[in-house]
């Protein structure tokens, strides 16, 4: 008999596949996309996925077998290997780091030789409590007639028979311990004496992780004309275009297209990835699906336990019609779930940024990711934005994707009207409250006369983005980063936004030990406090990375405010985008100048979509929203685009000066990202891997530069950008960086030297 091997993945940053041997006893079980358990190294066992069976014997003394299978059932499908090895290749990294960013690490058990090792997924186990005997009608009358003299104990056997469904006729089912003490009023004694005398029983079941609620459905929302025409295009071109660009103002019912697509597929028996940029975002929309689709909708995020994950994992692979997962909700990760019959993705609000993985890799943009998984499953994807990507829409003007518009509010409720708000002007004449301008008081005056809710906006936690010696200018840094450490007055403490840390309040100068110290700036743990001075009546909540810490915070917040609970809502990004609340009239955009100052070639753009976005939370009902935007510097021209809601016009203005500048999409970008802890070391290094890239023709290479933050974690930073001409080849560019990269690291002193790659910044 020929042997045979399996090339293994494994979730390590380790190069390439490993191979091993097949024990005979494993053949018939070891397929692709089954978790093999092998040995790496002198002691250590890992889990990793089989990619491939072969029998090319490889070209090694020692070939090692396979330890054990984990489970005959394959944890992953052809397409997503498939899907994966592109991932890898594009973003020039290891499958071994997509399947860690991918699968749950619960699938990966690994251990040492020696010991066993141990599974990490354990099912959760639930109390239950059930009828210890086979009783008729004729014997649970006598057992009630016996327990008159124990009425608590009677009234548990009843609430129990209730709950039970016995007057339903089918055998009494199983109720869980902790909901049957509560509903008959919590008496524990009561329900051990009918154990003890053999009445009741427990037992334990294992139960989801997962919701168990069933949700009523309800048909869907008629399309208004205009909406119903739009969904009439984007099906037609849907059958010669697989992408199509969906640019619908605020509030004008894209999600209401998406819900009639979705409908379309479920029907055929496809799957639906619905991808959304923020988790905040999904606690409003996973209740508009679920009230149209039901129990098949699922969520996924990084919210989730490990446990969870595989469950919701799990349901999706199922892929059965009544209990799996048909249709997901989720985050950009969302890509990677098992998804065997993909019929459509849609990517909302597909201009945002946070679709970009930074770190650590796999360096992937969900969006352009979404969009070849897709291809995989021959299935559609729908972008949708009020305010497009450069990229997405300049592929819209060439018809590479498909394109559809809605032009009007649903309702026709009218955009909201902007108000700029001058700051400086407002400071020389002594108008200013705090950080209020007069004209943002003055709206929120209005809107809380009016019981209307506000919203406002600033980019920037904490309470003080620095503290600085009044003296000598002082300004305390993290030891770490080359950054300011942020003042959080709650947590009483100095945090470093970069790496975490924490130190106490200095209580004097670090330079001049002068106690005269300042705090300066401000971010939205600063504007609640003075917003509670400002209206004392109000009732103020914060939403921000430090006020959602636990699972359920970002519900609870957007509930209360739903329930008209809190009357201004302060926050950062989280509340920027796509919420949708009845009651909403007065935005407020704190410091409009921050956003437009940051040295990055999508600064402007994304500034526009920033404000555009805020500003389509406020007025989406009958009346007109108003939305203030203070700024120093009103005649800026974005700012005086956002006045006007002109998209188009910042398209031109951005794809002109991309054009020009050479930036994406007129050519392909890739940065390289050097850390040393030692600045000469890193400067040697990073010289010599630009010049060797220079040698290239075709490619223009910038940099070495320090970028804006310049050290993290004791790690001196350095980046190089290479932007490839168009007609170039992508994978020629990077076979050749690749090449570079690899003998820079077998230089001499480079061992402190850490290099990522990153593709489409
Ligand atoms: P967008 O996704 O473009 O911001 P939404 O789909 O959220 O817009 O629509 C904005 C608001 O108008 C939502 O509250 C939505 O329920 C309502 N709406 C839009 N279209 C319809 C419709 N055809 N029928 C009923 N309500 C609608
Ligand atoms: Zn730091
Ligand atoms: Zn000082």
């Amino acid at each position: 008999m020929c042997h045979s091997y399996a090339d293994i993945i494994l979730p390590l940053a380790i190069k390439g596949r490993l191979t091993y041997s097949i024990p005979v006893n494993l053949q018939d079980i070891a397929k692709p996309g089954v978790q093999a358990m092998v040995q790496l190294g002198s002691s250590k066992i890992y889990t990793g996925i089989i990619g491939k069976i072969h029998h090319e014997k490889p070209d090694l003394d020692n070939i090692r077998p396979i330890v054990r299978i984990v489970d005959p059932l394959p944890v992953i499908n052809e397409k997503q290997l498939i899907f994966w090895k592109w991932m890898s290749d594009y973003y020039m990294c290891s499958e071994g780091e997509v399947i860690k960013a991918a699968i749950p690490g619960i699938f990966f058990p690994e251990g040492d030789i020696s010991m066993h090792v141990s599974e990490k997924y354990t099912p959760r186990l639930v109390t239950f409590i059930r009828l210890a005997g086979d009783y008729s009608e004729k014997g649970l009358n006598e057992i009630r007639d016996k327990l008159r003299k124990a009425p608590k104990q009677l009234d548990l056997i009843n609430t129990y028979l209730h709950l039970s469904g016995l007057n339903t006729k089918t055998e009494p089912r199983p109720i869980k311990k902790t909901l049957l003490l509560r509903k008959a009023g919590y008496s524990p004694a009561a329900l051990q004496g009918l154990v003890k005398k053999g009445i009741l029983q427990c037992i334990s079941l294992e139960v989801s992780r997962l919701e168990d609620k069933v949700y009523e459905t309800e048909p869907l929302n008629r399309l208004s004309i205009t909406q119903h025409s739009v969904l009439k295009s984007v099906q037609d071109q849907f059958l010669h275009r697989d992408v199509l660009l969906l640019h619908g103002i605020t509030s004008s019912g894209k999600t209401e297209i998406y819900i009639h697509l979705i409908e379309e597929q479920l029907k055929k028996g496809k799957q639906v990835l619905y991808l959304l940029p923020e988790i905040a975002l999904t606690t409003q929309i996973i209740k508009r699906l679920r009230k149209h689709f039901g129990n098949i909708t699922g969520i996924y995020h990084s919210r989730f336990s490990d446990s969870e994950r595989a469950e919701i994992w799990k349901k999706v692979a199922e892929n059965d019609i009544e209990k799996g997962y048909r249709l997901i909700l989720g985050v950009r990760s969302s890509i990677f779930l098992p998804f065997n019959n993909l019929g459509l993705v849609i990517v909302d609000e597909e201009h945002d940024t946070s679709y970009k993985q930074n770190e650590p890799a796999p360096r992937y943009h969900a969006r352009d990711s979404a969009i070849m998984l897709a291809g995989f499953h021959e299935a559609k994807t729908i972008l949708g934005s009020a305010t497009p990507s450069v990229e997405s829409y300049s592929n819209a003007i060439s018809r590479k994707y498909g394109f559809a518009e809605l032009t009007e509010r649903y309702g026709k409720v009218r955009l909201p009207e902007i108000i700029l708000a001058d700051t400086r002007e407002a400071y020389r004449k002594k108008l200013m409250v705090s950080h209020f301008t007069p004209e943002l008081l003055n709206a929120m005056d209005q809107a809380l006369a009016r019981q209307e809710q506000i919203i406002l906006f600033r980019n920037r936690r904490g309470f003080a983005p620095w503290v600085e010696c009044s003296e000598c200018g002082w300004i305390q840094l993290c030891r770490q980063c080359a950054v300011s450490m942020t003042y959080h007055k709650a947590e009483g403490n100095m945090l470093c936004h970069y790496c975490g840390d924490r130190r106490p309040v200095p209580s004097k100068c670090g330079n001049c030990g002068s106690t005269g110290l300042a705090t300066r700036g401000f971010g939205t743990e600063k504007i609640e406090d003075e917003i509670k001075i400002v209206f004392p009546s109000a009732r103020v909540a914060r939403m921000d990375q430090d006020t959602t810490r636990g699972k359920n915070s970002f519900s609870r917040i957007i509930r209360e405010f739903e329930d008209r609970r809190i009357d201004i809502l302060i926050g950062t990004q989280m509340i920027s985008k796509g919420l949708d609340f009845e009651n909403l009239t007065v935005v407020g955009i704190l410091n409009a100048d921050s956003m437009l100052n940051f040295p990055d070639f999508r600064a402007h753009e994304r500034s526009f979509q920033l404000m555009e976005q805020v500003s389509g939370r406020a007025g989406r009902r009958e009346k007109q929203g108003r939305v203030v935007i203070q700024t120093a510097d009103p005649a800026n021209r974005i700012i005086r685009l956002v006045l006007r809601h002109d998209y188009e016009g910042i398209y031109r203005i951005q794809a002109e000066e991309r054009r020009t500048f050479n930036y994406p999409p007129f050519c392909r970008m890739i940065r390289i990202v050097l850390k040393h802890r030692d600045k000469m070391q890193l400067n040697n290094f990073s010289g010599r891997l630009a010049d060797e890239l220079r040698n290239y023709p075709g490619y223009h290479v910038l940099g070495p530069e320090f970028p804006v933050i310049s050290q993290i974690q004791l790690y001196h930073i350095k980046t190089i950008l290479i932007k490839i001409e168009k007609q170039r080849s992508l994978s020629g560019a990077k076979e050749k960086i690749a090449g570079s990269i690899g003998r820079i690291r077998k230089m001499k002193g480079s061992g402190g030297l850490k290099i990522s790659v990153d593709v489409d910044p």
